[in-house]
């Protein structure tokens, strides 16, 4: 069965982003509402009370705004305005699970967004035009990159590959040596997170399918996790690639360069 999405783009940053931004609104909207609805009684409680909570309110609204437009500068330009680190907090840990409820009523598939994510994930931590050493980046790989005819155990050591170049990953055995970062290969998130656990990178560029993406990213949290789409020309977890090029230009983006 081929992959219905190998032929498709994935979705751009822009998704993530409108989404993000018409859930603010929202959010406002909605807390301004209560608040009418609720303000006589306030009145009873306290005269004073309303008027508080109302400015409360306006000053809340004022930094979230504020904050908004840093953060759409930062996805847009891929420049730190000031709030890059705390945008990256604030779209992983409470954004994303808010734009999926919102895409979920507006018929938005989790796909597109969980793509948008990624791609607005990457640009908060390119932003932060910060460097890592080689030492402590970890390119995680999927086993399904691995030809399914190889009968080589790759998963414990990934350097037990020949390099015969039927698959990918001897192309991005080869890579990962130019640049002097470690590799590992996971059969799963399970396997993912305990690798990251023991070896406690700093900086991790991660291929997968988006849903991986999503998941890895989110559970790595506070380490930065950059992530590079697998391609599936053979349907989703067997025989997929990546695109070297891309995965050169993302460790380019995070990783210090051999002179
Ligand atoms: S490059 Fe060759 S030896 Fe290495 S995993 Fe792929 S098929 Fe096996």
């Amino acid at each position: 069965m081929k992959d219905s999405k190998t032929n498709s783009k994935p979705a751009g940053k822009a998704l993530f982003l409108w989404l993000s931004t018409i859930s603010l609104i929202l959010l406002m909207v909605g807390v301004t509402a209560l608040w009418y609805f609720i303000s006589p009684r306030l009145h009873e409680f306290n005269e004073a009370f309303p008027f508080i909570l109302l400015t409360a309110l306006r000053i809340f609204f004022f930094f979230l705004v504020v904050g908004s437009l840093l953060v759409l500068l930062t996805a847009i330009f891929e420049r730190n305005f000031i709030i890059a680190k705390f945008a990256t907090h604030m779209f992983i840990r409470i954004m994303y699970p808010v734009c999926v409820f919102f895409g979920s009523l507006t018929g938005i598939p989790e796909e597109h967004i969980g793509e948008s994510f990624v791609r607005v994930n990457d640009t908060f931590i390119r932003s932060l035009r910060k460097k890592f050493d080689p030492k402590n980046t970890l390119v995680l790989l999927p086993h399904c990159l691995q030809d399914t005819s190889c009968p080589i155990r790759i998963t414990v050591d990934p350097s037990n590959c020949k390099r015969c170049m039927r698959c990918d990953i001897g192309k991005v055995l080869e890579l990962c040596d130019e640049f002097g970062v470690d590799v590992s290969i996971a059969t799963g998130g399970t396997l993912a997170r305990k690798i990251i656990i023991d070896k406690k990178p700093k900086v991790i560029i991660a291929v997968a399918c988006y849903r991986d993406l999503v998941s890895g990213i989110r559970d790595a949290y506070p380490i930065m996790t950059l992530g590079v789409f697998n391609l599936r020309p053979n349907g989703p977890c067997i025989n997929t690639h990546v695109n070297i090029d891309t995965l050169r230009k993302a460790l380019e983006s995070v990783v210090i360069q051999p002179v």
